[in-house]
């Protein structure tokens, strides 16, 4: 632990810097930087993420021991660079904000205090002084309120509570006649205030606290306990973010935005965090508090001219009524615009990244109160990654390294069909604030959401606003559309974030959360009601509208194109189709890692002759049978060489436990009794003779192949076949057949040998030959110890890791689902072994299986077509272990080509 707790900064000098996001938390990082490059920041001082750790092992009165000489000073040289004001000086009073700051950005998670160092005293100063006395009441009840909320344990907890104070807001605006908080007089606020705190003392039977030392060490408690607060915990867990980060607290002289009309606090991006367009915009309010726009209470005004014309037209606005009502702070405020525009510009070429930014202009001086990397759309991210490259600001290796893996699954997703959207009712328009298609079912509340969604619906959060409580339904909703806020509210960031479609700010829509309707355009829709949402253009439609694949192009198809630069391993498919053979190519797979041929016998005529196989009492029964399966099989071996023309093509022999084949329900068993001429009683004998204790562990894999080798004959017959036949038509067909679950190499050698007898007599009725390799999987711990011997047979190898991972755990595949989230959550296991890769034990064994199959065979092509071949962290390790291949499921192709690329960057 650093001797160092606390970091001040100001008057462009600072403790820290840009590179202590460790310690300082992102927010003070970046404060400490900005004073170092020379931007106006408020001054302040953070306290160290190392306290809060601190704070949750040696308690609230060691820390504050701990820390209070560091504070004080600190407190000290905010009044030496605001020269005059002093803490806790009625006279002249220096008020602060207290704001969290982890080391990765968590929008809206944690508490913020704002004015602190009010009190009855105070407040008269800062009214002369100011000379608006409206000013100074507005703020001391803005930080009775949240002060109260926030430290005072005010908020409510359940949806139906409302916010005391709000209530009490609410009636005295309903008493006097008015709707805007902004109608309220200076009398008005200095009667809520004394209800506001009357409201205190009745609910925590404590007096407001008037000192403004035990106001401040109050509110940093309150931070390092918002980090363990119920939605801190979940956005953690959502963003694998651990919680022995913990958060920084930062504290700075206030600035303020709600002194009046020159006065102004917005949020601005460098670019456009939808699009990835290179444009400056973002959102402001003229005399508000920096909570009024991230709010979405009252609607903002954008910053750029050219942001204002976009957004008016969108809201089909005059441009005559734009300038005179909506006014951009280019028009507003040009000289603050002017340095504010210069300074966003410096803040990203500095970071060579898009900056999300927040600002405040106090009686027309700028200052800036934090800047961050920008959270971003998959679109956007790809596109800021391209043309950050081709201007010269980053060079490819980081561009590479910009793409978040995961993120690219948002570019993946189906988007609407451009024949069904020309069709489709609009009902309301919003704002774009997240591209994406979704269409489900109309629902209020988080909650609702939750339930709605285990139950497998499709569900759109529609929302007045959102609020951090909202971040469970918000992620497992298709979409979110809500009435009030801008770009930058809750809704936009947070879905943005999660790369869900969002339309904000749709205000011609009309929510009554009592009778759970919405109106739009006249209509009244009902909870469970249909819509759907562009949010690439903040439409509103009726009903459901109908989507298409989407397709790797432009910036996307630049950046994989660049990833395929530096990637030493190919990424290849799991299909079992040739369809999906053909999405997969599409999206850059170099041929298949992995064709399960048993999905393949269970549609339609299919699995009849398969179950007449099974059923079958004799080899002569079972030869009949596979009789009528081979041509069907050839057939989809020809489909998908044909789709993966060029490429390697790794079939898979039968692998399932044949009791997944045959019915369970009597009514089927009856069926297929009459059909093989056998007695119910019989069919139902056999069907119970399949059933085993452990089928995992049973009859299946090779271990069918070997008690039944005229199923592998078949399989290799109509691979061979397939082949052949491709061939004849132009095809370059490279097949390689893959004998499964192999634990001892003689299980192997028969396997190979029946295969290699079956080609050549193939060849030899066909005239031609064709050249194939055989390989196996490594999923079986014994196969991956005794991978030296196995390599003596085996042409390849491919790693089975999810067999593999279920017999090195001894977890059960279909069973681990009832003790893995638990075990997570006891912090026994880190991630789940099934989704991401343990690499220690399951890859331990892998790493000594690539090592004892390259002794044999130096040449030996090792790859992955277990799950984890499109989880990036698992890539990474793939690429270590010196693999040729990863192969996973055609929609992440495209995310384990990147990974595999950065892993040979890093
Ligand atoms: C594996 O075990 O990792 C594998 C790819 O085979 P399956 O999932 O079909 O058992
Ligand atoms: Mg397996």
């Amino acid at each position: 632990m650093s001797t160092k707790n606390v970091y001040s900064f100001g008057n462009k000098t600072a403790e820290g810097d840009g590179k202590m996001r460790d310690l300082l938390g992102g927010k003070g990082a970046n404060l400490a930087e900005m004073n170092l490059i020379g931007i106006p920041v408020p001054p302040g001082f953070t306290i160290t993420t190392e306290m809060c750790n601190e704070y949750y092992r040696i308690g609230q009165d060691a820390v504050v021991q701990l820390i209070k000489p560091e504070v004080e000073a600190a407190m000290k040289q905010v009044e030496d660079a605001v020269a005059g004001p002093k803490f806790g000086d009625n006279t002249n009073p220096l008020l602060v904000s207290v704001r969290s700051g982890a080391r990765a950005s968590m929008p809206g998670m944690m508490d913020t205090i704002l004015n602190l160092g009010l009190n009855d005293a105070a407040v008269e100063t800062l009214a002369a002084k100011s000379g608006n006395p409206r000013f100074a009441w507005d703020s001391y009840r803005r930080f009775v309120q949240m002060y109260g909320d926030v430290v005072l344990g005010m908020k409510p907890v359940s949806k139906e509570d409302e916010d005391p104070f709000e209530v009490i807001i609410h009636k005295a605006k309903h008493d006097k006649g008015i709707v805007n908080d902004t109608d309220l007089t200076t009398e008005d606020l200095r009667e809520l205030v004394v209800k506001f705190k009357a409201a205190v003392k009745e609910n925590t039977g404590k007096d407001f606290p008037t000192d403004p030392w035990e106001q401040l060490w109050g509110a940093v408690m309150a931070v390092f306990d918002s980090w363990m607060n119920e939605r801190a915990i979940l956005y953690r867990k959502l963003n694998k973010i651990p919680a022995e980060w913990g958060t920084a607290v930062n504290v700075q002289a206030m600035v303020f935005g709600n002194m009046g009309n020159n006065s102004a606090t917005g949020v601005a991006f460098t670019r456009d965090a939808s699009t990835g367009e290179d444009l400056f915009n973002g959102e402001y309010l003229i005399n508000a508090q920096g909570e009024d726009v991230v709010a979405g209470i009252r609607t903002p005004q954008q910053i750029t001219i050219e942001g204002s014309r976009r957004w008016a037209a969108l809201q089909n606005i005059s441009e005559d009524v734009r300038k005179e009502q909506y006014p951009s702070l280019e028009e507003a405020m040009p000289a603050a615009y002017a340095e504010l525009n210069e300074i966003q510009q410096k803040l990203e070429n500095h970071s060579a990244d898009m900056q999300d930014i927040e600002f405040t202009i106090q009686d027309g001086k700028l200052w800036l109160l934090q800047t961050r990397n920008g959270k971003r759309t998959g679109a956007a991210m790809v596109r800021i990654a391209n043309e950050m490259l081709k201007e010269g600001m980053i060079d490819e290796k980081t561009a590479l390294l910009r793409i978040e893996p995961q993120k690219l699954d948002e570019l993946l997703h189906p988007i609407f069909d451009p024949k069904a959207v020309k069709s489709a009712k609009v009902m309301a328009k919003g704002l774009p604030a997240s591209p994406g298609a979704a269409t489900g079912r109309i629902v209020f509340f988080a909650d609702d959401a939750e339930e709605w969604a285990e139950k497998r619906e499709k569900v759109i959060l529609v929302r007045i606003e959102t609020s951090p409580e909202d971040l469970r339904g918000m992620h497992v909703a298709q979409g979110i559309l809500t009435a009030r806020g801008g770009m930058t509210s809750h809704a936009a960031v947070v879905a943005r974030g999660m790369g869900k479609c969002c339309v904000s700010g749709a205000g011609e829509i009309k929510i009554d959360y009592k009778a759970r309707t919405i109106t739009m355009r006249g209509t009244t829709y009902n909870e469970g009601d249909w819509i759907s949402l562009n949010g690439s253009t903040g439409d509103v439609y009726d009903g459901k509208v109908n989507t298409k694949d989407a397709e790797v192009s432009g910036d996307f198809a630049e950046i994989m194109t660049l990833a395929d630069k530096y990637t030493k391993m190919d990424v290849r498919t799991n299909a079992d189709t040739p369809n999906d053979a053909r999405v997969a190519r599409g999206f850059g797979a170099k041929g298949i890692g992995l064709c399960r041929t048993e999905h393949m016998f269970f549609e339609g005529v299919r699995i009849k002759a398969m179950r007449e196989m099974i059923l079958s009492k004799d080899e002569a029964g079972r030869r009949e049978a596979l009789k009528k399966l081979l041509p069907m099989q050839r057939g989809d071996f020809e489909g998908i060489f044909e789709a993966m023309d060029g490429f390697g093509v790794t079939i898979r022999l039968l692998d399932p436990p044949l009791h997944e084949f045959v019915p369970h329900q009597l009514a089927t068993q009856k069926e297929l009794a009459t059909e093989m001429g056998l007695t119910l009683d019989e069919v139902v004998a056999a069907c119970n003779s399949l059933e085993e204790f452990n089928p995992m562990l049973g009859h299946r894999g090779c271990r069918l192949g070997n008690t039944y080798p005229e199923i592998t004959e078949m399989q290799a017959r109509a691979i061979i076949e397939a082949a052949l036949n491709v061939q004849e038509k132009g095809i370059d067909v490279h097949p390689e057949i893959m004998v499964p679950l192999v634990g001892v190499i003689e299980e192997l050698k028969l396997q190979a040998q029946i295969i290699n007898e079956t080609a050549e007599k193939v060849f030899a009725e066909r005239g031609k030959r064709i050249a194939y390799k055989i390989g196996t999987m490594i999923e079986v711990p014994r196969a991956a110890v005794t991978a030296g011997k196995i390599a003596e047979v085996a042409e390849f190898f491919s790693f089975g890791t999810n067999d593999l991972t279920q017999m090195t755990f001894g977890y059960s595949r279909d069973d681990a689902g009832k003790f893995l989230k638990v075990y997570q959550d006891l912090g026994i296991l880190k991630n789940d072994p099934f989704e991401v890769l343990d690499q220690e034990g399951v890859g331990g064994l892998m790493r000594q299986a690539v090592a004892g199959g390259r002794a044999t065979k130096p040449e030996l092509k090792v790859g992955i077509c277990g799950e984890h071949g499109g989880e990036p962290s698992s890539v990474e390790f793939c690429h270590t272990l010196g693999m040729n291949y990863v192969s996973c499921s055609p929609f992440r192709v495209p995310i384990a080509r990147i990974a595999a690329a950065q892993a040979a960057v890093r």
